[in-house]
């Protein structure tokens, strides 16, 4: 069970993707990856207007982590306070990380060879 998420209102959330975007900017996220992602499904008519359905999908600080699980060096890890990041200094861009998540939370640096390490 997770310990740390995000509530999305279903009701109010018009899939702008504005959250994504607040996200990467204000973690300086590079180009490509997304710490972050609005998953919209649509548009479905409901009650005659076009509507979505959306998701947000963050890491969810699974309490046992596929992603540190399948970790080979030890870089990606669970803090006592269960925040789930990547300490950059162990990581060798295996991407391990990358496969095991169910929800490909852990995102790839393209310029630096390594998973992006903010994942709070
Ligand atoms: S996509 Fe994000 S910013 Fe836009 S309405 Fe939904 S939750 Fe708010
Ligand atoms: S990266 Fe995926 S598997 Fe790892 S803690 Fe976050 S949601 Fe769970
Ligand atoms: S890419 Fe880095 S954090 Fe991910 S499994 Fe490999 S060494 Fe660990």
């Amino acid at each position: 069970m997770s310990k740390y998420f995000i509530h999305l209102n279903q009701k109010r959330c018009i899939s702008c993707k504005a959250c994504e975007v607040h996200c990467k900017v204000k973690n300086k996220v590079p180009p490509g990856a997304k710490l972050g992602q609005l998953v919209s499904l649509g548009p479905v008519e409901k009650q005659g207007k076009p509507s979505y359905v959306s998701m947000f999908l963050p890491c969810f600080h699974c309490e046992n982590p596929w992603c540190v699980s399948a970790c080979p060096t030890g870089a990606m890890t669970r803090r006592e306070d269960g925040i789930v990041y990547v300490e950059r200094s162990l990581c060798v861009g295996c991407k391990a990380c990358v496969l095991a998540c169910p929800w490909k939370v852990p995102q790839w640096d393209e310029l630096n060879g390594q998973v992006i390490s903010k994942f709070i």
